[in-house]
């Protein structure tokens, strides 16, 4: 008999090993979902990715997701897709600083396997990838929205971007697109001018696969932005996602199709000899935009952090895990709602923002530098 621990690993290395483009195990459809004309795309997109488990519930609960142990549910809900209606309070934008005016959530989950994910915490519940089959709904909320927004709108860094939508707040939009369209149709929309000229979307992905993006009416009202590491954070950290060249050789593909582009540079740690790795990384992604025509590239630096609460769920999910989640080397932050925030002590944080801005500036002048947080 094996191990919990044997099959625990066995079935993270298959679900690692087979999610580079995603293919979820089953599918399942809630009842209000059934019929909706996005749904029927979704479903077309996954039999063509050979799903052939395909499950219309009766109702709108999502059931069949509990497992023996927190692993087994674990594993389930990250080989699972859930076709679903956005409830009204997914529907209304919020605002999103310091990325976008606005949050427009096309799913809620994501199929890879970061040890650090940003969405442990804050999404309740097994780590199920939902998609938003009332992709009307959810679109509406950019025309509403435009022309309103006080995060970028009228900044003077980032005012000229109009107004700005983040596309990827609490899922990876690109590592589910194959078996969605969702951003491709968001993409086209507010290329053609739908929403007005002063709209701007935006998304971030650890994936690759733009081939069906390069050709899209985007009119430049789109920015894709690749979240990128240094490859030991990466490899270590980071598994079911494309990997690090293929990431930056699909920004390249963005570029040229000339959409603007960004290097989201997250989470940043300070790992032994990190100078050299990110040093390393910013020299990757400058021979990867080398000779693009007009490149429109900016950065986004973000640094590790957790919250009591995320670190409980991803040491629940990682077990093993060698990310450093100690509360005894980090700095406390407070939000003004009074949520406790484990950062990297001030002086941690001074040598690395100075080293990137020292750096990028030398290593990539192209780039256009839009926060470090
Ligand atoms: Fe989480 Fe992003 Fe990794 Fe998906 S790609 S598992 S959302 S950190």
């Amino acid at each position: 008999m094996r191990s919990t621990s044997e099959i625990s690993t066995e079935s993270t290395t298959a679900l690692v090993a087979a999610s580079r483009t995603w293919t979820p195990k089953r599918v399942l459809v809630t009842r209000s979902a059934v019929g909706l004309p996005h749904t029927a795309e979704i479903l077309r997109r996954c039999q063509a990715a050979g799903v052939s488990d395909i499950q219309l519930l009766t109702g709108d609960r999502l059931t069949g997701l509990r497992g023996e142990s927190e692993r087994q549910a674990y594993a389930l809900a990250k080989s699972t897709l859930a076709v679903v209606v956005a409830p009204p309070s997914a529907l209304k934008p919020q605002p999103i600083p310091p990325s976008a005016d606005w949050r427009i959530d096309l799913a809620r989950g994501c199929p890879a396997h970061c040890q650090y994910c940003y969405l442990a915490g804050s999404l309740g519940g097994p780590p199920i990838t939902r998609v938003y089959a009332n992709l009307e709904d959810v679109l509406a909320g950019i025309g509403s929205h435009a022309g309103r927004g006080t995060v970028t709108t009228g900044t003077l860094e980032r005012g000229h971007e109009g107004t700005t939508f983040e596309l990827s707040c609490y899922t990876d939009p690109l590592g589910i697109e194959h078996l969605t369209g969702s951003l491709a149709a968001a993409i086209s929309r507010a290329g053609r001018g739908e929403y007005g000229e002063e709209v701007q979307l935006r998304f971030t992905t650890k994936f690759d696969a733009v081939a069906a993006l390069v050709d899209l009416p985007h009119g430049g009202r789109t920015r894709a932005r690749f979240s990128v590491n240094a490859a030991e954070v990466a490899d270590r950290f980071e598994g079911g996602t494309a990997r690090m060249p293929a990431r930056l050789a699909a920004l390249r593909s963005m570029a040229e199709a000339g959409y603007r582009v960004g290097l989201t540079i997250a989470p940043i740690m300070p790992v032994p000899g990190w100078q050299q790795a990110y040093g390393e990384l910013l020299d990757e992604a400058a021979a990867a935009v080398a000779g693009v025509a007009d490149l429109d590239l900016t950065v986004e630096l973000i640094t590790h952090r957790f919250t009591p609460a995320s670190r409980d769920v991803l040491l629940q999910w990682y077990p093993r895990t060698r990310l450093e989640m100690d509360p005894d080397q980090r700095s406390e932050k407070r939000s003004k709602f009074g949520g406790v925030k484990y950062v990297y002590p001030r002086e941690v944080m001074t040598g690395m923002r100075g080293w990137f801005d020292t750096e990028l500036a030398h290593r990539l002048p192209q780039a256009r530098v839009l926060y470090w947080t």
